[in-house]
């Protein structure tokens, strides 16, 4: 780490995070969708750096270590258990060496997330999470990291667990759910309870990630807001989740079963409207705002911008007004297209 670490870098303003990188490398075609483990960090190392690259010229102000679902159980899952120190290594290198192209005091964060083998009712699972967050995140502090992101947690319990293996390594910590349940994590916890109870363990940020999109994870950011002293963090998808269905698994479509995962394309938020939602968190008090799976470089370009700042993917901005048919003086010949586009 070259400059100021996370907790300075929230007491300056905002921190801008950017993720969904499972789902962008799976769309590009370097992850397999159902398991979702990033084997394209060893398998296609370049098409990752790619990525942390693009996110950190939109203005990403972290560089988050694609580690997410590369824990023992997961790799067992796909025969590939022997690669699982190699992956977790890697990625902290693909980050950093991402980090270290910026213009400075980008920082790094490891990764760990729901894992999928907590059962709150059996301690034998707890022990098993807790070596898998143990391995995996000895290795990235091994490998240098500025702070530890433990996210789309489903249960309170999962997340006590990554904050205790984060602060026995002396990290700063983001402890985010996953509010997929209406009201309650899956061990019963209020939202904003659990919040508190992460932040009255000493985790540095806690909050949302992952999920909701902006319109419904805005009014419960709001409340966790409200509830905590700590920074709070709010990383939504970038769909239009309603009321109906407050999150992308439950997005429905006529005509589909399902559209979560693969098929949530017209539910997309467009520039406009995750640079709103950036605005709208900063305005609440929140000091990390990100988004999640779903996002593009352009999402983040524009929340950047929507917050003040000019980045070097800001070169390349919207300009419509040099489009032909946009500008204010549209030519003669011109017009009449246009008055059929518009039409
Ligand atoms: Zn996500």
């Amino acid at each position: 780490m070259s400059g100021p670490g996370l907790a300075e870098r929230l007491r300056d303003g905002a921190v801008l995070g950017a993720e969904g990188y499972v789902f962008e490398l799976e769309r590009r075609g370097y992850i397999k969708a159902g398991p979702y483990v990033p084997e394209v960090v060893l398998d296609f190392p370049a098409a990752v750096t790619e990525l942390h690259r693009e996110f950190l010229r939109a203005g990403a102000d972290v560089m988050v270590a694609l580690t997410y679902y590369a824990h023992r159980e997961k790799l067992r899952d796909l025969g590939r258990e022997g690669d699982l120190e190699a992956m977790n290594r890697q990625a902290v290198r693909l980050a950093r060496a991402a980090a270290n192209e910026g213009a400075g005091g980008v920082l790094v964060a490891g990764n760990v997330s729901n894992t999928w083998a907590y059962d709150p009712d059996d301690r034998s699972t707890w022990d098993t999470v807790r070596a898998m967050y143990t391995e995996q995140l000895g290795w990235a502090a091994d490998e240098g990291i500025d702070f530890v992101i433990s996210e789309t947690n489903d249960y309170l319990g999962e997340a006590l667990i990554a904050l205790e293996v984060i602060q026995s390594l002396g990290l700063p910590s983001m402890v985010t759910l996953a509010a997929t349940q209406p009201g309650h994590t899956r061990d019963g916890y209020d939202y904003v309870e659990a919040c508190r109870i992460l932040a009255g363990r000493g985790a540095t940020v806690v909050g949302l990630n992952c999920d909701r999109g902006p319109a419904t994870m805005l009014p419960l950011v709001a409340q966790i807001r409200e509830a905590v002293g700590c920074a709070v963090a709010a990383q939504p998808v970038p769909y239009r989740t309603t009321a109906g269905s407050p999150t992308m698994q439950s997005l429905t479509s006529e005509g589909a079963n399902r559209v979560f995962p693969l098929a949530l394309e017209p539910f997309g938020c467009t520039r406009f409207e995750m640079a709103g939602f950036a605005r709208a968190a900063r305005d609440l008090g929140v000091n990390y705002v990100g988004v999640c799976c779903g996002a593009g470089p352009h999402h983040v370009r524009a929340m950047a911008e929507a917050l003040g700042r000019e980045v070097p993917a800001s070169r390349y901005s919207p300009a419509p007004d040099l489009h032909p048919m946009y500008r204010a003086a549209v030519n003669a010949r011109d017009a009449s297209f246009a008055a059929a586009w518009n039409a």
